[in-house]
């Protein structure tokens, strides 16, 4: 069975309503091959959701994400957001871990092991963001910091758990900077991380996990990094918002 390649789009905190639906309707009024093997999914600000949920609907094959929730069920957490909510919505994916969440929000890998629990209690799909900074690039320890990241948010997950799991690997210093990582690269640090799922899960498992891949993917390279064989698709934050490149990456897709 070929693993699911996922064309996930990442606005982060952009865009109007009005810019929103437009970039929408833009990008679903072209035809592309998508199957139950070949996905789009858009990660749309929390304000937007009810808005994407009514623009995908005709949309076979293309899901909502939030961009992120909370870790508890309900209750006194003025300003956050459950998976029950989001599950309300129509929403069916929850970005987790995202390196700014991360970076601007103190999100630990303990954190966001009880947002995996959590969303995946609720039967969506988790899109579990890991990836290095370039000091730890630059030492050469990526690898280590990365089973690390998986180790401690992840790797208490059973086996039937995990296969509900998108991972979307994202090196810190190529997240908006315009700087990709070679196809190499990103094929070296996929292929890692399918080994330490196969080591803790079997290689079975480890096969059916789409791994995707984030850091200034745009339509000009996203062919090539999506023909590396364990590089599933990609997480994408700026090109998403220009409707032409966000095209030209679903149709990149293996
Ligand atoms: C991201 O936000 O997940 C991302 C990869 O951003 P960009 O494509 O802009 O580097």
């Amino acid at each position: 069975m070929m693993r699911k390649q996922i064309a996930a789009a990442n606005w982060k905190m952009n865009l109007t309503l009005a810019e929103g639906e437009q970039l929408l309707n833009d990008i679903l009024s072209e035809q592309y091959n998508l199957t139950a093997q070949r996905q789009v999914v858009f990660a749309v600000p929390a304000p937007y959701l009810f808005m994407g949920k009514q623009k995908i609907a005709a949309n076979e094959h293309v899901y909502l994400a939030a961009q992120n929730c909370y870790s508890k069920k309900s209750g006194a957490y003025t300003g956050e957001v459950s998976v029950a909510m989001l599950q309300s919505l129509g929403v069916t994916h929850v970005v987790l871990g995202h390196s700014e969440r991360r970076e601007y929000f103190q999100e630990s890998n303990q954190f966001l092991a009880d947002k995996l629990n959590i969303v995946l209690e609720h039967q969506l799909t988790p899109i579990f963001c890991c990836g290095e900074p370039l000091a730890i690039r630059e030492a050469g320890t990526q690898n280590a910091f990365v089973a690390q990241q998986l180790e401690e948010s992840l790797f208490h997950l059973s086996k039937e758990q995990v296969l509900d799991v998108v991972i979307a690997y994202e090196p810190i210093w190529a997240i908006g900077t315009g700087k990709t990582a070679s196809n190499e690269q990103a094929q070296e640090m996929h292929a890692a991380i399918r080994a330490l799922l196969a080591g803790k899960y079997g290689q079975e498992t480890a096969d059916q996990i789409s791994i995707l891949y984030g850091g200034s993917v745009k339509a000009s390279n996203a062919v090539e990094l999506f023909a590396q064989p364990d590089v599933d698709g990609g997480l994408v934050g700026g090109a998403s918002l220009i409707a032409d490149e966000f095209k030209a990456i679903i149709k990149a897709l293996k």
